[in-house]
């Protein structure tokens, strides 16, 4: 799917900028839009929750499952086999490490001006930026 099918279900959604958007969390008592949403250029769609809910809950909050979050695949034959090979693009990579990036910022932000912050978000991200760093060498 493409964002929108999401974003039509959620509250106080606004464009935050190409492919990106603020909104309502679903999956918790959210007064503020604590819910980030990115498009990337191949269809898939990026969520963090500044309240910490995890992906499933978010997706599950609004009827849909993380399958939505990914475009259909594409079944043309030899199609398959070629992106499990090279599922991401250079600037893909360089898209999610800029995403993880600044929720590191973020969080740390947070620690600092001791404010609640999501620990295990800001180790999650180090995790992913050390998996893109996997992926982009080809390991
Ligand atoms: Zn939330």
């Amino acid at each position: 799917m493409t964002a929108d099918a999401l974003l039509g279900r959620l509250d106080k959604v606004r464009a935050r900028g190409r492919g990106q958007w603020s909104a309502r969390c679903p999956a918790h008592e959210d007064r503020g839009p604590s819910l980030s949403i990115r498009e990337l250029d191949d269809g898939r769609v990026l969520l963090h929750c500044f309240g910490g809910c995890n992906v499933h809950a978010i997706v599950a909050a609004v009827g849909l499952d993380i399958a939505d979050l990914f475009p259909p695949r594409d079944t043309t034959p030899g199609a398959g086999a070629q992106r499990e090979r090279r599922p991401f693009s250079a600037q893909q990579l360089l898209d999610l490490a800029a995403f993880e990036s600044s929720i590191v910022v973020l969080v740390t932000a947070d620690l600092v001006a001791g404010r609640d912050a999501d620990r295990g978000r800001l180790i999650e991200a180090a995790a992913r930026l050390q998996r893109i760093a996997e992926v982009a060498r080809g390991v």
